[in-house]
């Protein structure tokens, strides 16, 4: 018999999607099941005593251990080719976990200045709170990176591309640097997912998802997850099942069928991406489209080395400052303005007043963060349907 957690043999993604992580139980079902259960019962007394001891493997209480939740670890830990993975609550929660079990006071985060506005927010209100603090560098610059590094830094953190201007790290760098420094790299993939991008095969020692996102990739579920060694992941696990941000098997069952169509979807993401950078690249309203999968992005041929694609997040700047950003997103009808991303659905939001509002003029500069700046998450419609939304406003513009 087969099992599907250990393939044996160096199976493709899609089939590691579709194929890992379900240990069929007794009733020999097809689909992977989901158990809606807080706890789980014994034969005996001394059972119990073992299980809760540790002494013998298996469920205890959902905290813990889920076998949904398990089956969606398991399947994610095998497509980024890491040893373990860990879930959680949401992707925030896999942030704070991660911070939790490797960190202590007086420890120091070196971070990417283009971060997602509540990571910076964890990372300065909250770990700050416990003498953790974070000093934040250009995500593109080596130098940066190099010289922000002290003896009290253990965790260097990125996201790339980067939300909206899609800026790239070089990971097998940053890599490199934290090797050196004995400190751990963690690469925040849910922009790519492991279907563009593996980072712990490019170096990095952990990965971080908002599950939120392409892993789910219909908008309908919060989760999130940390992938990578077991020792780093063991501290990981303890931080969830004691302070308890743990993934409802709910939530894990819709993440686990999402990765089964990852591959596609995010391949179908890319191409309309692509079609739609090109056409706003031409149009006269856009002053400039920040898209990695542009031979015109300036780290176009980094992105190419580390990537399988450029992912489906743009950032345009369009003619008129605000008021010409926001005329184009008032006209569209079809497209959702909103902040999500990561959905078939495609989504317009204005970084300068929504993602990025908290930022304080001067960060907005430092961060490109233009008034311009209009940010699409391009979703599965039909591509000619997305530029016809699209065209009413910038037309207008033009
Ligand atoms: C959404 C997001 C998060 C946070 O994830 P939640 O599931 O919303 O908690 C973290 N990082 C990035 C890059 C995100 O886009």
């Amino acid at each position: 018999m087969h099992d599907e957690s250990n393939p044996g043999e160096a199976w493709g993604l899609d089939t590691l999607a579709i194929r890992t992580g379900h240990h069929r139980t007794a009733e020999q079902e097809h689909g992977e099941p989901i158990f809606p259960t807080s706890s789980f019962v014994y034969e005996s007394a001394a059972e119990a005593a073992r299980k809760f001891g540790g002494e013998e493997a298996g469920n205890v209480y959902s905290r813990f251990t889920n076998p949904t939740v398990q089956t969606f670890e398991r399947r994610l830990a095998a497509l980024e080719g890491g040893e373990r993975c860990v879930a959680t609550s949401s992707g925030m929660a896999a942030i704070l976990s991660t911070a939790l079990a490797l960190l202590q006071a007086g420890d120091e985060i070196v971070a990417s200045r283009s971060l997602f506005g509540s990571t910076v927010s964890l990372f300065d209100k909250y770990l700050g709170k416990f003498g953790i603090t974070t000093r934040y560098v250009e995500l593109s610059s080596l130098d940066d990176w190099e010289a922000a590094l002290t003896p009290s830094t253990r965790l260097l953190f990125a996201e790339t591309p980067s939300n909206p201007l899609s800026e790239v790290a070089d990971i097998p760098a940053l890599a490199d640097l934290s090797r050196r420094h004995d400190a751990w790299l963690a690469i925040d993939n849910c922009f790519l997912t492991p279907a563009l991008q593996r980072p712990l095969e490019l170096g990095a020692d952990l990965v971080i998802h908002s599950a939120t996102k392409y892993l789910d990739g219909q908008g309908r579920a919060v989760g999130g997850a940390v992938v990578g060694p077991d020792k780093a992941l063991e501290e990981v696990f303890g931080v969830v099942r004691t302070c308890g941000p743990c993934l409802s098997p709910f939530n894990a069952w819709i993440f686990t069928k999402g990765l089964e169509t990852l591959g596609l979807r995010m391949k179908a993401h890319c191409a309309n991406a692509r079609r739609l950078a090109e056409w706003l690249e031409s149009h006269p309203a856009v002053e400039r489209v920040h898209y990695s999968g542009l031979p015109s992005h300036p780290q176009h041929a980094l992105a190419a080395r580390q990537q399988n694609d450029f992912g489906a997040v743009l950032g345009v700047e369009v003619r008129g400052g605000r008021e010409g950003a926001w005329s184009v997103i008032d006209a569209t009808r079809m497209l959702s303005i909103t902040g999500n991303l990561g959905d078939v659905k495609t989504t317009i939001t204005h970084p300068a007043t929504t993602t990025h509002g908290r930022l304080s003029d001067d960060q907005k500069i430092a961060a490109g963060i233009r008034e311009g700046l209009i940010r699409i998450a391009v979703g599965l419609e039909d591509i000619a349907d997305i530029q016809a939304d699209l065209a009413r406003g910038l037309d207008a513009l033009a």
